[in-house]
């Protein structure tokens, strides 16, 4: 027996059980696919929101704790795994200007430099960008990307190197409830003891939930992305424009992202997301042009039904835990997300009030 079943191994049930077994737990973590393959692979890597500023303090302040432990962590996953997710200080320069009046008082309030900067600034720092068409832009140069496909192996090897047991290629198929408490977790056509479940399911955590909530707490928003075979120094930063955005990758692939589509459980990629894609990318990256496009892929971001995660357990069933609904934000919020699951599990104090995550919050009833 497990103290304690994860049902989904994105980066939030990875990071969980990375948490939960660092506390002493004896850990399993189920998926019905490969660990890491969803929409943790499929996003981007930026570790922070795009527009940081429009959000609550709530997740301002659980992104500026999760930002905090990224560096110890990676170096921790590349000592043990010897892999190298990557995780670069490469700043996001934005190019939307009608941000800035919100944008200064944020970063004054979350002491996140922001610098606005003019046409010869922006050249200076990414001389590649179409930058005529824009007078002046947004600096910030403290926020790290990280490669999330590299992020989520490595943490997937360093689990099993710490004993957590990996179950892939089989689903939840039940959780039995006995007098308020759970007792039993059905995987495949097996059951499993158990006291303890972490529902951590991403997009799909709606569906495997409904039963018992009787609501879907989350739903999928399709994101699609392009990725250009281009050369590596021709972009140094992130760059954000009109809600879409360019990732530079170390080895000179450039990512360009994204759309928001809520088009159900549905990831076909489609031939006018790709032209958009295509015309914003080469539009702020002229160099782009000569580039080849070698992937176009989309990905389903758990939306939650109020846009804020749910950290939470369920509410009159004993042993019953959710992480999910991080939505555009899940790799950036994954940490703290973790340690405050961990938290609730535990009973321990936590370094946020864990209120602004429970479900009764946020349930719609
Ligand atoms: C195009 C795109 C760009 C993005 N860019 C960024 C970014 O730059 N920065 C950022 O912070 N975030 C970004 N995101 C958001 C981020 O990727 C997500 O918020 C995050 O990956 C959610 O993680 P998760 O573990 O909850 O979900 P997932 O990674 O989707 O994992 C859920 C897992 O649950 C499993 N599962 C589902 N049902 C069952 C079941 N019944 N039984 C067992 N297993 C089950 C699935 O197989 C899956 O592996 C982006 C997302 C997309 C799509």
């Amino acid at each position: 027996m497990s103290d304690c079943f994860i049902i989904g191994g994105g980066v939030i049930g990875l990071m969980t059980a990375l948490e939960l077994r660092e506390s002493g737990a004896d850990v399993t973590v189920v998926d019905r696919g490969p660990v890491g393959q969803e929409s943790s692979w499929a996003g981007g890597g930026i570790l922070s929101p795009i527009y940081p500023w429009r959000y609550s303090d709530a997740i301002s302040d659980l992104a500026n704790w999760s930002q905090r432990q990224y560096p110890g962590l990676i170096a921790k996953l590349t000592a043990s795994t010897g892999i190298d997710a990557e995780l670069i200080r490469s700043g996001i320069l934005n190019f939307d200007s009608d941000e800035i009046t919100r944008a200064l008082p944020w970063g004054h309030k979350y002491k996140c430099e922001i610098n606005v900067i003019d046409q010869t600034e922006i050249r200076n720092l990414a001389p590649a960008l179409y930058s005529d068409s824009f007078d002046s832009g947004l600096w910030i140069p403290g926020i790290f990307q990280v490669r999330n496909p590299r992020l989520v192996k490595a943490l997937g090897k360093h689990l099993q190197e710490l004993g957590v047991r990996i179950i892939e290629g089989e689903s939840l198929t039940n959780i039995r409830i006995v007098n308020d408490a759970v007792t039993e977790v059905e995987v495949g056509n097996r059951e499993f003891d158990c006291r303890t479940v972490v529902v951590a399911c991403g997009a799909w955590t709606g569906e495997v939930l409904e039963s018992i909530l009787h609501d879907r707490i989350v739903k999928p928003i399709r994101g699609q992305m392009i990725l250009f075979d281009s050369q590596p120094g021709v972009l140094s930063s992130v760059a954000v424009a009109g809600g879409n955005y360019l990732i530079p990758r170390a080895d000179g692939l450039t990512l360009a992202g994204s759309t928001v589509e809520d088009v159900g459980f549905n990831k076909d990629t489609t031939t006018e997301a790709f032209a958009e894609l295509k015309s914003f990318a080469t539009g702020l990256l002229p160099a782009l042009k000569k580039s080849d496009i070698k992937k176009h892929w989309s990905g389903l971001r758990p939306q939650s039904i109020t846009e804020c995660p749910i950290i939470s357990g369920v509410p009159e069933i004993q042993g019953l835990f959710i992480n999910s609904g991080h939505f555009r934000n899940g790799l950036t919020l994954a940490p703290g997300s973790a340690r405050l699951i961990r938290n609730l599990i535990e009973g321990s104090d936590a370094f946020m009030d864990l209120a602004l995550f429970s479900l009764d919050r946020t349930a719609k009833v």
